[in-house]
């Protein structure tokens, strides 16, 4: 469940303009909201709405024209690039499109990578990152280089990878985009699943209507602007109903109220976590 009362982003009058030549092209005209710890969302728009300009100014890869970007108490508009890179670092896991994993390297290698930059010894690094690989059912796949993966296998090599850092918020642009729409569903499930576990804040950036039912809130952005926020009650609704059945299914059977399989999937290798 979110956590209303611990803001994580909060986002005030943001606006960015590209100049190509003299001509000025407003990406974002006047942004504000507040995303809080344990959340959901999905920011929702068509193709050239300003999606991804908004996704990188939130994660401090571009500069705002105007307004303030606040993430846990700091302002990223007065950062400066090396400010912004420790930033990045330190509170910060990305999920991208076209999976970015390194050809060369198997999913250990992979996910253990960005460990790298905090300085830590290979042994440990290593460990973290197959606790990060089984946490997303890779287990059988420790090995394996991404040629050697699915399309699905290799997103979720990409989900470890941004797990593997615990960072307070991880970014999410387009995840799906180069799945097909039965493995799209198995990766929205699994991160809405750690999402909750590790009450990280998860935004994510879709064209897609559909993977937005996953959220907890849904941003409408239209030219540049959010038009409007849903509270996305269905989701909430629908894991009640499974927690439910399962509570019923689990106490008919052995008198005691159990969790949901996956559920408890997670919490048993959430363990292995830094
Ligand atoms: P989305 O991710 O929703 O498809 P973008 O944020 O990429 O949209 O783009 C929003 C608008 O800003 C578009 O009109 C796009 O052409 C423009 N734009 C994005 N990046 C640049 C850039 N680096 N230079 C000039 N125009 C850009
Ligand atoms: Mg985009």
């Amino acid at each position: 469940m979110p956590d209303k009362a611990i803001p994580v982003i909060q986002v005030k009058n943001l606006k960015k303009t590209y100049y190509i030549g003299e001509t000025g092209i407003r990406a974002l005209n006047g942004v504000d909201f507040t995303m809080y710890r344990g959340e959901f969302c999905a920011i929702v728009g068509t193709s050239g709405s300003g999606k991804s300009t908004l996704l990188n100014m939130l994660a401090g890869l571009e500069k705002p024209s105007a307004g303030q970007v606040v993430i846990a108490g700091k302002h990223l508009e007065k950062m400066t690039e090396s400010e912004l890179v420790t930033f990045r670092r330190e509170h910060v896991g990305f999920i991208f499109q076209s999976f970015n994993l390194m050809p060369t390297l198997n999913a250990v290698e992979n996910v253990a990578l960005p460990l790298t930059f905090r300085g830590m010894a290979k042994a440990k690094r290593e460990r973290l990152a197959r606790g990060a690989l089984r946490l997303v059912g890779l287990q059988k796949y420790m090995l394996h280089r991404p040629t050697q993966m699915s399309g699905g296998q290799q997103q979720r090599v990409g989900v470890a990878r941004a797990l593997v850092l615990k960072p307070e918020i991880i970014f999410a642009d387009e995840p799906t985009g180069n799945l097909d729409s039965a493995t799209s569903e198995e990766v929205m499930g699994l991160m809405q699943l750690i999402v909750k576990e590790h009450q990280m804040t998860l935004i994510m950036v879709t064209h897609d209507n559909h993977l937005a039912t996953y959220a907890d809130r849904v941003f409408r952005i239209i030219d540049g602007k959010i038009v409007s926020i849903e509270e996305n009650k269905k989701v909430e609704t629908e894991a009640l109903e499974v927690q439910d059945k399962e509570s019923i299914r689990s106490e008919e059977q052995t008198g005691a109220a159990g969790e949901s399989t996956a559920k408890g999937k997670i919490s048993d290798a959430g363990g292995d976590l830094p």
